[in-house]
């Protein structure tokens, strides 16, 4: 059982054209390139002027990336998680921020760039590592050997909008879902696993959602690609839906390691959350549905929010995960038994300060939220029973003789 932090990198894009045209001056300046010393402490230095009269916040975060710094470096921030994932423990990465902070850009990638986001990188390392542990017989996380080790990936990926939970991956199956909900929103439920031990919780799962057996990274990034396009068609039938719906996409691993004398199950899931923006929109709210767009967002990310405040306070008993859909769903991602790590996109302009400010206070929300993490595994020792009750029944009969 290890006791870890949720972590938190920001991730500070360049400025857009539009941005640059409008001289909007940068106001986000990462590492020390400004007066001013950082609060002392570890981690890198983050400065955020908040424009004429207010006062500059400077903050540390473990990780800060610049404009410069690519998707490599956003992956290698949480490449432990997706890699251990492999070992049997729950990983999650989500992605938080405004709207056109760079989530999508950091989390999926899109059609210009192959889909690069730190989702491929994650499944690229999972299926390494995987295939390091079946090619030597052992596991990397604990050194021991095995006669063989095998395992099998199934990837899910959904969107919540407007607080309903849709299949993008339906399509593929033929069953189409309408964006506004008119298809069948799925259900979460709430069962225990099959072997789990006596007094073990229950696991939070959607009950119909198309899963697909998937064995290398371009198996799942063609399922990226067909939930993205559905994700983003709908999108522009109505005004980029892609920004107010949450996308989860979830890889259920299981790993079997047998040896002469026994066999061991890990089990274990990887989600990759591309949130929707986190701006305070109500003066942009123009029809009805917008504003029930907008109103289901904010209550899913301040329930996101007041989970994290619940989890640190020692004091508060109730953590009101089942106040959303996306908090239900990721109830054991975010208190439960799951190695999490959050990247804050933010805009770099003055513009965007306020926004910027506010994701940066989620940010040391996030990073106090303390989570205690273990391995998912079932020891099946019947055949080290068998050969025990062997050699028990030989000593009997050696010492009637
Ligand atoms: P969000 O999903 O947060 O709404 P996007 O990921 O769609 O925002 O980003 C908005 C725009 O900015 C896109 O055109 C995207 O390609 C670009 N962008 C975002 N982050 C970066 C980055 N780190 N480097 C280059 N372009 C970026
Ligand atoms: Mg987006």
């Amino acid at each position: 059982m290890v006791r870890s932090s949720i972590s938190v990198c920001i991730r500070v894009r360049p400025p857009s054209a539009l941005e640059a045209s409008r001289s909007d001056p940068v106001s986000v300046h990462t590492g020390s390139s400004i007066n001013g010393a950082p609060p002392p402490g570890s981690g890198e230095p983050l400065t955020l002027e908040m424009g004429e009269g207010r006062k500059t916040l400077r903050c540390r975060y473990s990780t800060v990336l610049g404009p410069a710094d690519g998707t490599d470096r956003a992956y290698a921030s949480v490449s432990s998680i997706a890699v251990g994932v492999a070992g049997g423990v729950n990983g999650c990465v989500f992605a938080y921020g405004q709207t056109g902070a760079g989530k999508t850009h950091t989390m999926l990638g899109d059609e210009r760039n192959g889909y690069d986001g730190v989702t491929g990188r994650c499944v690229d390392g999972l299926f390494s590592e995987l295939n390091q542990m079946a090619e030597t017989r052992s596991d990397s996380a604990t050194s021991q050997s095995y006669s063989s080790v095998s395992y099998s990936v199934h990837c899910s990926f959904l969107q919540i909008y407007n607080e309903k939970l849709l299949d993008l991956l339906a399509s593929a199956r033929g069953h189409a879902q309408d964006v506004d909900g008119r298809g069948q929103p799925l259900a979460i439920r709430e069962n225990k696993r099959p072997g789990a031990k006596p007094g073990a919780k229950a696991e939070v799962f959607v009950s119909g959602l198309s899963e697909y057996r998937v064995t290398s990274k371009s198996d799942v990034m063609a399922l990226i690609q067909a939930g993205t396009q559905a994700r983003v068609v709908r999108g522009t039938e109505l005004n980029d839906v892609s920004s107010r719906s949450h996308a989860v996409l979830q890889l259920a691993v299981e790993v079997e390691c047998v040896s002469e004398d026994f066999r061991v199950l890990k089990r274990a899931k990887l989600s990759l959350v591309d949130l929707a923006g986190s701006e305070k929109m109500s003066s942009k709210a123009t029809t009805k549905n917008h504003t029930k767009e907008l109103t289901s967002i904010n209550t899913s990310l301040s329930t996101l929010g007041n989970v994290m405040s619940a989890l640190t306070d020692s004091k508060r008993t109730h953590v009101p995960y089942r106040d959303s859909k996306l908090t239900r769903l990721l109830q054991d991602s975010l208190g439960g038994n799951t190695s999490t790590a959050v990247i804050c996109c933010v805009a770099p302009c003055q513009s965007a300060a306020e926004e910027t400010a506010s994701t940066l206070k989620f940010a040391d929300r996030a990073r106090q939220v303390v989570l205690t993490v273990t391995t998912n595994e079932v020891v099946d020792d019947k055949v080290l029973l068998a050969r025990a009750q062997s050699e028990i029944a030989r000593l009997r009969m050696l010492l009637k003789m």
